[in-house]
This record gives structure tokens, C-alpha cells and sequence, in this order.
């Protein structure tokens, strides 16, 4: 039997990274007022040392390098600690750096990322000033319990706060969300996301929770207190985020962490949800459950055992899933060939 799937809607808010550079610029630890139990930022970000302004020089210089001279947007992004709590002389400083570019044209954009109760009127002016075009919220949970056992220091009305007044100063706004905090549920996870598009933030990261050595959650893992995601946990938790998502036109930017040296699935001091490509296991399994719908409406594969799949070039491998896990999973379970086509 033959399908034909469009499957723009269930991987519509999915952007393609390939369609814009971006410069990262880790500010380790830097401005957080204390330590999150999940988080130990240097490891996350694998730099240790502080960040100078010939340092974001240097690596904005280092990246334009290799960025050929595509229409690609190029965006500088600050990553890391909670850049609007450093030291405003220090945000300025690197600010200034990043925006002689943006005055050049040599690049579209500035990107920071912060806690929702480090964001007022004056050091929205700032960004303003500075030409930050985008701000990115650590959210992490609206559940105020899990953000309380997460030692998060915030509430999820500083969230609210934050969010409106961003968008007064017409900057476009990212919230980063998690899945596996301590005390979370799927129910409270469901909850969040609910909460956050009422925000109407324009992005969305998503990020499973690993046990990172010298992060309190470790402590806590060690101690049987906290129990971690599996890989499929993690997965079915972010097709409900997804789900909620597929009702409007947020994009999201990121699922899963980014890997670096201590942050990749060989480092066997992790636990959790380790995956190089969390976000290819997702989008795989959306679209498994899509294919399973559309096969049980149409029953030929009962007698025509060769399920061939049509979907456009760009979906092949995500229809395929990552190490084949769609082909194996229909092959086994209804007892077909499954073949998927791209035009
Ligand atoms: S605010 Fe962010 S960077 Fe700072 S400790 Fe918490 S999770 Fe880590």
C-alpha cells in the first residue's frame, strides 16, 4: 500500500537551523545569585575560565571566518549564567563588542539569555540601547512547587512579569523549558507549557534534565531522592510539550542539550536522558504515531504488505527514525516492508 503523509503540520514549529548562523558566547556561571540543583554551568558550557571583551572579539572574528556569504542570518548569542545579573558594567562591556558588528552589518543580531526575575525597565533599556534582539527566559517550570525544589530562586509570576514587559519593548522573546526537574509530572510539565504560550513567546527551547557531576541533583540522584528520565520518558514528554505547541506557530529552536565535550553521550558521568539527538528521536516518533494513525484508517496492509511511505525529501530520515527505529517498529509490528520515498 501506498501513503502519501504532508506532515508540515506536526513538524511545523520545528526551525531549521540551517537556515541561520549563530555565534555562541558562554558566560560561565556568570550573575547567578545561586546554584539551581540541576545545573552545574561550567560543565554544561565546558569553559572554566572568565570570558574577556578580546575574548567575544575573538570569537565572533574566529566564526565569521568560516560563514560564507549566504543570505543566512548571523546572530551573536551570550549563553549561559544569567547575563542581565553580571555586573552591568560587564554586560555592557560585551554588549558594546558584539554590537560594533550589528552597527557594521556583519551581523543581524544579539541574543541573551536570563533569569525572569533579573529583567525590569532599566535594564530593558540597556538591551535596547545595545541592539539585543532577542531575550531568552529561563522558565524552566510555571509549577512554583517544582520551581521551589528546584532551589530556582524565582516564581512563575516573575515569569509573567518578565514576559510582558519584554514584548513591550518589542523584543522578540524565548522561553527555555525542562522536562525531568525534580517534582515535575507530566501533568505539571503539560501545565507549563500551557502557561508559557499564553506568554506568547516567539521560541522555545526545550531541555531534558541530566545528572551532571558536582550539581546538587547528583547528591540527590546519589541519594535515590531523584530518579532520572529514560530516554523514551523524555521523549513522550516532549511529544506533549510538542502536541500543545502544533496549536500555534512557536518555533522551537532547540530539543535537547547542545553537545560539547562534557555534555555528550559517551561521557558515562551523566544520567538521564543522554542523547547526542533527542530531538531526531522526537520528531520521529511525532511522525511514527502519525504513519500508525493513517495505516489503521486504511486497512490494505493487511493484504498489501509493502508499505511504501511518500513524504518530501527533507522528512526521509525523520520518517526512517534515527538507527531505523520507525522501520523496525512497523516492520515488527504489523508484519510489513516498510519503504519511505522523498520527492
Ligand atoms: S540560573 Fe541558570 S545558569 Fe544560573 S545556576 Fe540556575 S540554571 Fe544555572
Amino acid at each position: 500500500m501506498n501513503l502519501n503523509l504532508d506532515l508540515k503540520n506536526e513538524l511545523k514549529n520545528f526551525i531549521n537551523k540551517k537556515e541561520q548562523y549563530t555565534i555562541p558566547i558562554f558566560i560561565p556561571h556568570k550573575g547567578c545569585p545561586n546554584n539551581c540543583v540541576f545545573c552545574n554551568q561550567k560543565k554544561i558550557s565546558g569553559q572554566l575560565t572568565d570570558v574577556t571583551q578580546n575574548d567575544v572579539k575573538e570569537r565572533i572574528d574566529e566564526y565569521l571566518k568560516y560563514y560564507d556569504n549566504s543570505d543566512k542570518k548571523i546572530e551573536v548569542a551570550f549563553f549561559g549564567g544569567s547575563f542581565t545579573g553580571i555586573d552591568i558594567k560587564k554586560q555592557i562591556e560585551y554588549l558594546e563588542v558584539a554590537n560594533e558588528y550589528v552597527k557594521k552589518g556583519l551581523i543581524d543580531g544579539i541574543r541573551i539569555s536570563t533569569r525572569p526575575d533579573y529583567i525590569d525597565n532599566n535594564i530593558l533599556n540597556v538591551m535596547k540601547k545595545y541592539n539585543v534582539k532577542t531575550i531568552e527566559l529561563g522558565v524552566q517550570s510555571m509549577d512554583d512547587k517544582v520551581l521551589d525544589i528546584s532551589k530556582r530562586g524565582h516564581t512563575s509570576d516573575d515569569v509573567v512579569q518578565a514576559s510582558k514587559l519584554i514584548h513591550d519593548y518589542g523584543i522578540v522573546l524565548g522561553h527555555q523549558i525542562m522536562v525531568g526537574l525534580p517534582g515535575s509530572t507530566i501533568e505539571s510539565e503539560i501545565y507549563t507549557i500551557k502557561e508559557c504560550l499564553k506568554l506568547k513567546p516567539e521560541q522555545l527551547r526545550i531541555y531534558p534534565v541530566y545528572v551532571i557531576p558536582d550539581s546538587e541533583l547528583y547528591a540527590m540522584y546519589e541519594n535515590s531522592v531523584y530518579k532520572p528520565l529514560s530516554i523514551k520518558e523524555a521523549v513522550d514528554r516532549c511529544k506533549y510539550i510538542i502536541h500543545e505547541c502544533q496549536k500555534t506557530d512557536i518555533s522551537i529552536i532547540r530539543l535537547g542539550l547542545q553537545s560539547t565535550n562534557e555534555i555528550t553521550a559517551k561521557n558515562k558521568e551523566l544520567y538521564g536522558p543522554v542523547s547526542d539527538n533527542l530531538a531526531e528521536y522526537v520528531m520521529a516518533s511525532i511522525v511514527r504515531d502519525k504513519i500508525e494513525e493513517e495505516l489503521k484508517k486504511d486497512r490494505s496492509y493487511e493484504q498489501d504488505k509493502n508499505v511504501i511511505i511518500f513524504v518530501s525529501k527533507k522528512y526521509v530520515s525523520i520518517c526512517v527514525g534515527p538507527k531505523k527505529i520507525n522501520k523496525i517498529y512497523f516492520e515488527n509490528k504489523y508484519n510489513v516492508r516498510f519503504t519511505v520515498k522523498g520527492g
